[in-house]
């Protein structure tokens, strides 16, 4: 990349440029949220948290959220709103996804932007074509920011990741104190910059040099790892081991880490009928969409009362198998970016990478023993 192409903006100037670009775009930054960073539409009169450490709730939620509906309904009659035109969320009023206006994610980090990618192939796959989510991401730019401060759950190096990965954005920001340094990745990327070019001066070598120091000192920062070559054809010999018996036995089955990971997309289509005073059930409802999770026993229940994961032991089996080997056959990708959400919010303190450096060692020594 031509250095040329690097640019610099004073910090103190980005809740000014942010606020001249929404009446264009449709803003989500990282807010200070009931304690907590929550990606949330922009406001100019609350500042950007640029330490935070990564938000609870992973920022997949813009293009997925936690409940949406698909479309209303009248019985007897046809399909009365589209919900694929609309995209209405049933937590946001009808109008706050304006059609008009593209998306811009701004200071997600790196670790969340390759989960976009990841999530990309599931929902705009070959076989299938989510609409829903495909409509907002392709009207989406998304401008990440790099980890000057990661934590000690973060593995992302085990997963293709860096502090300063670039896999998902059109642009990443670098923190250096007073200015924050952009580098674009995409043509989109180039774009939105040139088009906003009077924000920006160029940035001269001291600041490259710079952001390369603080990306050094990043990438030192991150001391756990586990080695997952191979993860995919070591786990095809595990599915009947006794491990699994010991793995899942301090599980709660809460279904936090599943709905906090930024990669897991399972999710329940159910028929809601609309309510009016004085009548039980009127005819007119809506289809919703809301994330479920293979944490809970109704997830595969089947109508018959059978269930083939009637235990915590095949629905923790099911999650692991799920990201580091079925997701690497069908998408030839594993669906972890070792955010450590999973590990920091998990109630009684399972740490995924225990779990699969388990995994990994009992392969190597051989014990692949059935049940
Ligand atoms: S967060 Fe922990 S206790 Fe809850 S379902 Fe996940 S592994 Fe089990
Ligand atoms: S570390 Fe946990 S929460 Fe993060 S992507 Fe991997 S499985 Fe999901």
């Amino acid at each position: 990349m031509e250095s040329s192409k690097l640019k610099i903006i004073k910090k103190r100037d980005v809740l000014k440029f942010l606020d001249s670009i929404k009446k264009e775009y449709d803003i989500f930054v990282p807010m200070e949220k009931n304690s907590g960073i929550r990606f949330s539409r922009f406001n100019l009169e609350k500042d950007i948290p640029w330490n935070y450490r990564n938000a609870k709730i992973s920022p997949k939620e813009i293009f997925f959220p936690k409940t949406e509906t698909l479309f209303s309904f009248e019985a007897g009659t046809s399909i009365i709103s589209d919900g694929g035109k609309t995209f209405t969320s049933v937590n946001e009023p009808k109008d706050s996804f304006p059609e008009t206006k593209d998306y811009l994610i701004f200071g997600i980090r790196p670790c969340d932007a390759q989960a976009y990618s990841l999530l990309d192939k599931l929902f705009g796959g070959d076989d299938f074509q989510d609409p829903y989510y495909l409509e907002k991401r392709k009207k989406t730019t998304i401008i990440s920011l790099a980890c000057n401060k990661p934590q000690s759950t973060c593995f992302c190096t085990s997963l293709k990741g860096r502090p300063d990965n670039e896999e998902g954005a059109d642009i990443i920001l670098f923190d250096l104190d007073e200015d924050i340094l952009a580098k674009p990745i995409t043509k989109k990327g180039e774009k939105f910059i040139e088009n906003l070019n009077s924000w920006f001066k160029e940035a001269k070598e001291a600041d490259i040099e710079k952001k390369n120091k603080l990306m050094d000192l990043s990438l030192k920062k991150i001391r756990s790892g586990v080695d997952l070559q191979h993860i995919k054809e070591k786990l095809d010999k595990t599915f009947d081991i006794s491990l699994w018996n010991e793995i899942h036995q301090k599980c709660l089955g809460c279904g936090i880490c599943t709905y906090l990971c930024p990669t897991c997309y399972c999710f329940n289509i159910t028929d809601e009928m609309d309510h009016e005073a004085g009548v039980l059930a009127t005819s007119r409802g809506k289809r919703i969409r809301c994330w479920d999770s293979c944490m809970f026993p109704l997830f595969t229940l089947h109508a018959s009362g059978h269930n083939p994961r009637p235990t915590y032991k095949e629905r923790m089996r099911q999650r692991i198998m799920h990201k580091f080997n079925y997701c690497p056959e069908n998408f030839e990708e594993i669906f972890c970016i070792g955010c450590g959400r999973c590990i920091r919010n998990c109630p009684v303190n399972i740490d995924l990478r225990e779990t699969l450096v388990l995994l990994m060692s009992f392969q190597s020594l051989g014990k692949n023993k059935k049940n």
